[in-house]
């Protein structure tokens, strides 16, 4: 615990900032930078210390083998190994004891030491591992790290006969080897603790420097939210540019959204406010006059109810509109018949078919089931079939088909109508969209039938397709997978 302006911090209070900070890209940037620039610095202090110890053992013992061989080749000459006493070869050998400051041994055939320049061990016997292996030719090398010391072993030829007449073991300290290592130990620990505390310094500077573009990314974001829609450029780093741009996209979408909310917003208000303007119009012109005849009063009356009735139904359908725009919790999807579904739409149409002269056919090919929600398709449908009718001439006909695969099922209308203007056909599926305002009108149309059919389609993960000739029909096809995907 530690007090910082008169507050207690406590350790508890800085664990989340150590944990958000080890979270951070900077944090992790600069961990990284750590890792490969550090451990790098730690193994080459080892590496160098076990190159620098090898090559110094490795001179040492080639040195030894050189000075060695002259002293063999002298033993040789002299008969030294049997038995010929020879001070010249006592001499060399003690000289080269003392030079080092290390022990010489020799063997004869019998494994028996018949010199030993410490005096110590002379006429016993000696049979190891590296004694036997030289007898045969071979020599051995040992480097005692622990005890600092180098010992070879070297056979003794017999230049005339060849034969292997004994072996010298030379053992030699190797505190010039340690001294040596502990003094590049010591010039490697700076060098590595310089490195170190520079790598630190660059982890520290490139992470910083690395990140900064992030932080501009939130400055900007920060900036633009909430105070103004201005798109943003962030082209530090390709991937910031593309944020920035995906950024911009979203900023795109959402100003669209805004823009439809509101045009529905004000578009919903006229409709509304049409019939009520109607209805006021019509009763305050009752209301101007005096002594009004009955019939008018009925009239007029009759006209009011006309507009109440049409102010009804604007509202059933934006109620039937939202529905559909709610998310899957309002789905209620169940296995359905689909050829009775239609049978049934068709039946409550027929009457509406009849009025306008209108004949209504069905064809179906194959007894459909599928995971639809009954109501919203049956809205769906009726709205095609009724636009069918809606829009036909006297004694013409719409003609409802019903198909299936694997997959899909489909159903297709086609009317014998007026038809749609191309240009029109794109937004036929827009909220209020009539092709002609006042026809729509005088046949009760609200312009947001289509708009509630293609909503039920898309909440089935279904597609609509229209195609039509003005003055000739049109045909709405409508795909709907059998199996629901939430
Ligand atoms: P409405 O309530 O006006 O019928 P819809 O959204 O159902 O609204 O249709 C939008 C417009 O598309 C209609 O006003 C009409 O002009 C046109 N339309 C829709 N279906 C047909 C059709 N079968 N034949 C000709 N025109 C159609």
């Amino acid at each position: 615990m530690y007090i910082r302006s008169g507050e207690w911090v406590t350790i508890s209070s800085i664990k989340p900032i150590i944990k958000k900070y080890l979270k951070s890209l900077q944090a992790r940037i600069f961990l990284f930078f750590i890792l490969v620039g550090v451990i790098p610095v730690l193994l080459m202090r080892y590496a160098v210390l076990t190159n620098y110890e090898s090559q110094a053992v490795e001179q040492k013992a080639q040195l030894l083998e050189r000075q060695c061989q002259q002293i063999l080749e002298q033993i040789s000459e002299s008969e030294y190994m049997h038995g010929n006493d020879s001070d010249q070869v006592d001499r060399l050998i003690d000289q080269m004891a003392s030079l080092y400051s290390g022990r010489l041994i020799l063997v004869n055939s019998n494994f028996r030491i018949i010199k030993d320049t410490y005096d110590i061990d002379v006429d016993k016997v000696i049979i190891s591992e590296e004694v036997l292996l030289t007898f045969q030719g071979t020599n051995s090398t040992n480097y005692d790290e622990d005890n600092q010391f180098l010992e070879m072993t070297i056979p003794i030829v017999n230049d005339d006969s060849g034969e292997t007449e004994g072996i010298m073991i030379i053992s030699v300290p190797t505190v010039d080897i340690a001294n040596g290592k502990a003094g590049i130990s010591r010039i490697v620990l700076q060098l590595q603790s310089i490195l170190t505390l520079l790598i630190l310094g660059v982890a520290f500077y490139v992470s910083r420097i690395l990140t900064r573009p992030f932080g501009k990314i939130t400055q900007s974001l920060e900036d633009v939210a909430g105070v103004n829609d201005e798109e943003i450029s962030i082209p530090d780093y390709t991937e910031t540019q593309l944020l920035a741009e995906a950024y911009n996209r979203m900023l795109k979408r959402m100003k669209a959204q805004e823009d439809s909310r509101q045009e529905f917003v004000s578009n919903v208000s006229h409709e509304l406010k049409t019939p009520i303007t109607s209805m006021k119009v019509l009763a305050d012109s009752l209301l101007a006059q005096e002594d009004v005849p009955v019939e008018l009063y009925r009239e007029f009356m009759g006209d009011i109810a006309e507009e109440v009735d049409r102010e009804n139904k604007i509202i059933s359908d934006l109620l039937s509109l939202v529905k559909m725009d709610k998310r899957s919790s309002d789905v209620h999807i169940e296995e359905t018949n689909i050829n009775q579904l239609i049978e049934l739409v068709l039946k409550r149409l027929r009457p509406i078919a009849g009025t306008k002269n209108v004949d209504l056919v069905l064809e179906s090919f194959k007894p459909i089931l599928a995971e639809v929600d009954e109501t919203k398709l049956t809205l769906a449908i009726s709205n095609l079939i009724e636009n069918g009718i809606k829009y036909n001439r006297d004694g013409g006909w719409v003609h409802v088909s019903l198909n299936v695969d694997s997959k899909y099922f489909y159903i297709r209308v086609d009317d014998s109508g007026i038809g749609i203007p191309e240009e029109s056909q794109e937004h036929i599926f827009e909220r209020f969209y009539r092709v002609d305002k006042s026809h729509s009108r005088e046949i009760g149309g609200t312009g947001l039938g289509l708009a509630i059919t293609r909503s039920a389609v898309l909440m089935h993960h279904g597609a609509i397709k229209v195609y039509s000739r003005e003055g000739e029909g049109t045909t709405f096809t409508v795909r709907i997978p059998l199996k629901y995907v939430p």
